[in-house]
C-alpha cells in the first residue's frame, strides 16, 4: 500500500515556502551541509535556520551526519554536518534505454540502494515499460527490506527532448513514446510526483550534484555515443528551454550540404561526431557487425582506421563545441558517453579542434579564465543517477497540489 511519508506530511502542513522547505531542499540537493553552509544555501538568518533545523531534527527528518557515521561505520564525515534522514524517504530513478528500462532506488541521504536493468526489446510500448518499472521497483524495494510507503517521487530520463510538462518530442530514439506525456504515464502508475528530462540534462544534473561539476555553476556537457546530446548549465540550473530542446548540440548543422540526419536537417553534428559512422564503416571493413566497444578496442590495439575515425569524430565535436562556446564561453566542459571511454584518444583531438576554432583560446587568457575540458565522473550511468537527482533536487519544492495533481 502506498501512503504519504512523514516528510511529505510535514511539508504539506507547512503550506507554501517556509524555512523548513528551504532547508529540506538544500539538504536534499547537496547531501550534507553544516549550519554555516545551510545559512549560505538558504540565505536565511542563523536563528531562523536553527529553529527550523530543530523542528526537522525533532521530527526525525534531519539527522546529524556524525550520527549517520556512527551507524554506518564510515569515517570522514564532518561532525557538524546535517543530512536528511535516509529513512525520511526514497526515490526511484528510471532511464528509458533503447531496448529496456534501467531502474534504481535511492534514499533521501543520496545513497543508491540498488539497481536493475529490465530488457524489453526494441520499440517497446510505454505501457509495457511502465508496468515493468513498477514491478521491477517493487522487487528492488522488497529485496532491500523496504516498502514503497516512503516513496517521495520518481525521476525519468528520456533519450530526447521533454517539455517541462512531460511531453516527449518526436526526435526521441524511442518512437513509441513520441507525443506521450511521460510524467503523467508514470504518475498514474506510481501515484507520486514524477519529474522527467532528457538524458543529457539528467547526466548534467548528476555531474552537478555529485561529480565533475560539483564545485561549478556554469558548464556544458557533451554526451557522445551513437548519438550526440548536450546540456547547458547556467548558475547551477540545467537550462531546459521552451519545449525541452535546449542544449541539443547534436542537431546543430555544421555542414551545409552534409548528409541527411534523422531529424530532417543536413550535416548535423550528430552525423559528424557520433560513434555511429565509425561503428558502421569499421563493421564493413572488418566484415563483421561491431559495437562501439569493439571500435574502442580496435583503436587501443593500434588499428589505424579506428584511430582515424575516432579522431575525425573528436575534431567535429571540437568544432561544435567552439560554436557553443561563442555563446556562453563555458569555464568547464564535461565529456560524457562512450566517447569518454576512449580517454585521451578522443579528448586530445577534441581539445585541439576546440582551441583552433574558438574565439577565446586558452593561450590568450590567464589560466584561471581558460575553458577546462574533462571527462565526467560517471559517463555511463550518469543519466540514471541524474533521474534520481531530479527528484532529490525537487524535494522541498513539492507542494500539496503537486502531490495530488500528479
Ligand atoms: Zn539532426
Amino acid at each position: 500500500m502506498i501512503t504519504t511519508s512523514r516528510l511529505q506530511t510535514l511539508l504539506n502542513q507547512q503550506g507554501n515556502e517556509t524555512p523548513v522547505h528551504a532547508i529540506v531542499r538544500a539538504l536534499s540537493s547537496d547531501g550534507s551541509l553544516s549550519m554555516a553552509e545551510l545559512q549560505g544555501a538558504t540565505s536565511l538568518a542563523k536563528s531562523t535556520v536553527s529553529t527550523a533545523l530543530s523542528e526537522l531534527r525533532r521530527s526525525g527528518i534531519v539527522v546529524a551526519a556524525e550520527q549517520r557515521e556512527k551507524e554506518s561505520g564510515v569515517p570522514g564525515r564532518r561532525p557538524t554536518a546535517f543530512t536528511l534522514n535516509p529513512e525520511a524517504g526514497t526515490c526511484v530513478g528510471v532511464h528509458l534505454e533503447l531496448d529496456g528500462v534501467r531502474i534504481c532506488i535511492a534514499d533521501a541521504a543520496h545513497t543508491i540502494i540498488d539497481e536493475q536493468f529490465i530488457a524489453l526489446g526494441l520499440d517497446y510500448a510505454p505501457e509495457h515499460a511502465i508496468q515493468s518499472t513498477l514491478t521491477g521497483a517493487a522487487a528492488l524495494y522488497r529485496n532491500n527490506g523496504l516498502t514503497l510507503e516512503r516513496l517521495l517521487g520518481v525521476g525519468v530520463s528520456v533519450s530526447g527532448p521533454v517539455t517541462p510538462q512531460g511531453f516527449v518530442h518526436k526526435s526521441s530514439i524511442l518512437p513509441a513514446w513520441s507525443g506521450t506525456n511521460v510524467r503523467e504515464l508514470f504518475a498514474n502508475a506510481f501515484r507520486k510526483p514524477v519529474f522527467a528530462d532528457n538524458e543529457s540534462n539528467c547526466a548534467a544534473t548528476a555531474e552537478l550534484m555529485w561529480g565533475a561539476a560539483k564545485d561549478h555553476k556554469d558548464f556544458l556537457l557533451f554526451k557522445i555515443d551513437l548519438g550526440v546530446g548536450g546540456a547547458v548549465v547556467i548558475d547551477g540550473k540545467v537550462i531546459v528551454g521552451a519545449a525541452g530542446g535546449a542544449g541539443e548540440i547534436g542537431h546543430m548543422s555544421i555542414e551545409r550540404n552534409g548528409r541527411l540526419c534523422r531529424c530532417g536537417n543536413r550535416g548535423c553534428l550528430e552525423i559528424e561526431a557520433s560513434l555511429l559512422e565509425p561503428t558502421r564503416q569499421l563493421s564493413e571493413v572488418h566484415g563483421r557487425p561491431l559495437v562501439i566497444e569493439d571500435v574502442l578496442l580496435l583503436a587501443e590495439q593500434g588499428d589505424s582506421g579506428a584511430n582515424r575515425m575516432i579522431e575525425d569524430c573528436a575534431e567535429a565535436a571540437g568544432r561544435g563545441l567552439a560554436a557553443m562556446a561563442a555563446m556562453i564561453n563555458p569555464p568547464l566542459v564535461i565529456l560524457s558517453g562512450k566517447a569518454a571511454l576512449a580517454g585521451e584518444r578522443f579528448l586530445r583531438p577534441f581539445q585541439q579542434a576546440f582551441e583552433r576554432n574558438a574565439l577565446v583560446r586558452s593561450r590568450d587568457v590567464p589560466t584561471e579564465n581558460a575553458t577546462i575540458i574533462r571527462i565526467g565522473d560517471f559517463t555511463l550511468n550518469d543519466s540514471l543517477l541524474g533521474a534520481v537527482g531530479l527528484v532529490l533536487r525537487s524535494i522541498g519544492s513539492m507542494k500539496t497540489q503537486h502531490m495530488h495533481a500528479l
